[in-house]
């Protein structure tokens, strides 16, 4: 049978999906197999009330007893669920071993389309009851949509998927000060990227694996080879940690960004890859924000950022130009384009008018007085106009992304493209 739950965390008490995961993943053992890598699946990034990552958890077990493992797990998920905080409603769906068949293609579909769409509760009922699924669902039940995601992976024949191995704390120690050794962390990266990735951040001198947020991981080690996951987190000194659960997860995968031709098919909280034309010189404002706007073939505009936290990425914005041709990919929020990648695939020529060369002497020319042309001093050489030059780009084409401080987890880091110099990884 397939266990799924989701939104039992929350921002503010610290406790975290994963870790009743990690936790479920044990126990339910006394009672058969866990037949499945434990799946961490992350839903559509942009939806506004979600929990800190918006992620849901999915085991599968071969057992005798599958009413023991439900009260067990709901058990577990009522000792465990932050139900005083208003954002968090939990959700556990249980899919017998005779039913999987009979809706797996439904579920695989719907996981495809929590990632992408906006679901509504009432459509993740709809479903439970139409496919007479055991499930529980808490307070406003919202944590169903994911509940039932996440069994949809499970069921799923096929996804691009990576690995994240997360570690948890001594409960002791939850809510204080992490205690990890930074150098150590350097040197795990250094030793396993592009195994692994996101440990670090190069450009901006972080360390991204360890969070900072409340609830009970240490670090999470990102990358699609177990082995290198493993060695990193061998190689991370630190605290002492509780437990570790490798998860298999769609993060890292771009699984989010739905292509798109036309800027009048953008839809608010939906993510995109679209080729688009910069039609404004970018500006930032107040607080960091990069802005510029763009076209589409059929003549319509949509304004595109680059927000602070994406650091040193603005820089690389800041110098499009009107009339370069990109292909951006990212969420639309409120009407505005959030840059997470950055195509560039076609560069306009840049130049601008500077004062003529003498012919002679090679020097520029200068002013002959108001309305009088250009003239050289030395050789009296004289022209009556400006001369255009080019001017270097300072930008290659090819494909850029956001540092891994902010990434989102579902993002994938170029380093998982191919390496033909075409992209620009950040690391
Ligand atoms: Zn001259």
């Amino acid at each position: 049978m397939i266990i799924a739950f989701d939104d039992t965390d929350s921002r503010n008490t610290g406790m975290c999906t994963t870790y009743l995961g990690a936790l479920l993943f044990e126990e339910l053992q006394q009672y058969g197999k866990i037949t499945n890598e434990p799946l961490l699946i992350r839903l559509n990034p942009t939806i506004p009330y979600k929990t800190r990552g918006n992620a849901a958890v999915a085991l599968q077990i071969e057992t005798e007893r599958p009413e023991e493992v439900i009260s067990h797990v709901i058990e577990r998920v009522e000792d465990f669920a932050q139900f005083q905080d208003e954002n968090t409603n939990p959700g556990v769906v249980f899919i017998h071993a005779g039913q999987v068949e009979s809706c797996r293609e439904e579920l695989a579909n719907f996981f495809l389309e929590t990632v992408r769409q906006v679901i509504t509760i009432d459509r993740a009922k709809e479903i439970i009851s139409r496919n007479k699924l055991e499930a529980r669902g808490y307070k406003n039940g919202r944590g169903l949509i994911g509940a039932l995601a996440a069994s949809g992976a499970a069921l799923a024949e096929k996804w691009d998927y990576t690995y994240e191995l997360l570690a948890y704390r001594q409960p002791e120690n939850w809510g204080t000060l992490r205690r990890v050794d930074d150098e150590s962390v350097w040197k795990a990266d250094n030793a396993t990227y592009p195994e692994t990735w996101d440990n670090v951040d190069m450009s901006n001198n972080l360390v991204v694996c360890v969070p900072h947020s409340v609830d009970p991981v240490l670090y999470g080690i990102r990358g699609k080879n177990k082995a290198a996951i493993r060695e990193t987190a061998d190689t991370i000194e630190g605290e002492n940690t509780e437990r570790t659960l490798l998860y298999r997860t769609n993060q890292g995968t771009d699984m989010h960004l739905i292509p798109a031709s036309f800027i009048e098919d953008l839809q608010d909280l939906h993510s995109y890859t679209i080729q688009l034309k910069v039609t404004s010189i970018p500006h930032t404002i107040e607080g960091g924000h990069t802005f510029f706007q763009s076209t589409d073939e059929r003549g319509n505009t949509i304004d595109c950022a680059a927000f602070e936290p994406t650091k040193n990425f603005r820089e690389l914005v800041r110098k499009l130009i009107p009339e370069d041709i990109v292909v951006l990919s990212g969420s639309v929020k409120e009407g505005t384009f959030n840059i997470e990648k950055l195509e560039i695939k076609k560069l306009e020529t840049k130049s601008e008018l500077v004062n003529p060369t003498c012919s002679s002497c090679g020097k520029k020319m200068k002013s002959a007085g108001k309305n009088q042309g250009y003239r050289c001093r030395n050789c009296k050489t004289t022209a009556s106009e400006l001369e255009m030059v080019e001017i270097p780009r300072e930008l290659e084409i090819g494909i850029y992304e956001v540092p891994p401080c902010a990434r989102r987890h579902l993002s994938m880091p170029l380093i998982r493209r191919d390496k033909d110099g075409y992209i620009h990884p950040s690391r």
